[in-house]
C-alpha cells in the first residue's frame, strides 16, 4: 500500500509530464483560437439546458389587415443592404421565399420601427452541415444599430439535436437571455417566430428611461416572456445601451460556412 507521501510524489511526477503535454496542447489551441474567441468564451454558458418541446402545428399564412407586409413572397422592395442602404437587398428570391446571400452581407428594412408585433418564418436547409454556432446561423436584429454588435439579436440557429452555449441557441436574445425551452423543428421544415418588441426609451438627457422588453413565441411556443434586456447583444463583453430612436429590423448574414437559410412571410404591426 502506498503512503500518502509516495502517492503525492507519484501524482506530482505524473502531473508534471501531463502538464507538459497539456501546456503544448494549450499553446496550440491558443495559437489556433484568436484572442477574440477567448474573450467571447467568457460570456458563453452551457447549463442549465432548456428542455426540448416538440411544437404543435402553428402557422400564419396571411397578414392581419393592419399589418405592414415586409415580404409577401414576391420581392425584397422593403429591404436594403445594411452596408449601403442606398442599395437594394441582394438576397435571392425564389419560390415565395428568400435566401441569405453570404457574399452580400446583412440586409435591413427600408423603414424604421419602434414598438411592434413581428411575424417571420425561416427554414434551415434540409442538408445543413456544421455544428454549434456554425449550423444555420442567422439572426433577427429587432432594432438594427450602426455601432457595437449592430443592435439586439434574436438568434436564428439550427438547434435540432445540435447543442451550443445556451445563451446563444435559437430563441435566445444573443448572449443575454436563454430561451425557456428549445422548440426547434427539424431542418427542412418552415419555422415561425412571433415577437412583441418594446424598444428602450431614453429621456431628453440621453438617460435610459425604460429598458427594451421582448416576448417571443418560437413555433407557437413561448421562449421569451416579457424579458427585460440589459442592452445590446455583443459577441464579446457585456450588453450596453446607447441612445437611439426608431430603427430598421435587420437579418444577419452570418460568416459560418454552413448552407444559407431562407425566410418568408414577414409582417409587422406597429404598436403605439
Ligand atoms: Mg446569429
Amino acid at each position: 500500500m502506498r503512503t500518502p507521501l509516495v502517492l503525492a510524489v507519484t501524482l506530482m511526477l505524473n502531473s508534471a509530464s501531463f502538464s507538459q503535454n497539456t501546456d503544448s496542447l494549450t499553446r496550440a489551441r491558443h495559437t489556433r483560437d484568436s484572442l477574440n474567441d477567448i474573450e467571447a468564451h467568457k460570456t458563453e454558458y452551457y447549463s442549465p439546458v432548456p428542455p426540448v418541446v416538440t411544437p404543435g402545428s402553428y402557422f400564419y399564412s396571411t397578414a392581419p389587415s393592419d399589418a405592414i407586409v415586409l415580404f409577401d413572397g414576391s420581392n425584397l422592395d422593403q429591404w436594403v443592404s445594411t452596408s449601403d442602404s442606398s442599395k437594394k437587398a441582394a438576397w435571392l428570391v425564389k419560390d415565395s421565399a428568400f435566401t441569405v446571400n453570404k457574399k452580400a452581407g446583412d440586409i435591413q428594412t427600408r423603414a424604421k420601427f419602434t414598438d411592434f408585433q413581428l411575424h417571420i418564418e425561416y427554414r434551415i436547409p434540409p442538408d445543413i452541415t456544421g455544428s454549434g454556432q456554425a449550423r444555420g446561423n442567422s439572426g433577427i436584429f429587432l432594432a438594427a444599430l450602426p455601432w457595437g454588435p449592430g443592435g439586439y439579436e434574436l438568434q436564428v440557429l439550427d438547434n435540432y439535436k445540435n447543442s451550443t452555449y445556451v445563451n446563444g441557441q435559437v430563441g435566445s436574445m444573443y448572449k443575454q437571455a436563454v430561451p425557456l425551452v428549445n422548440a426547434c423543428r427539424k431542418p427542412g421544415e418552415w419555422q415561425t417566430y412571433d415577437v412583441v418588441w418594446t424598444a428602450p426609451k431614453f429621456n431628453d438627457h440621453g438617460i435610459l428611461a425604460s429598458p427594451a422588453r421582448v416576448t417571443v413565441f418560437h413555433n407557437g411556443v413561448l421562449v421569451q416572456n416579457n424579458t427585460t434586456l440589459l442592452g445590446d447583444t455583443p459577441y464579446i463583453g457585456q450588453p450596453a445601451y446607447r441612445v437611439h430612436g426608431a430603427a430598421p429590423i435587420k437579418l444577419q448574414s452570418h460568416g459560418d460556412p454552413s448552407e444559407p437559410i431562407s425566410y418568408r412571410n414577414i409582417w409587422l404591426r406597429e404598436l403605439k
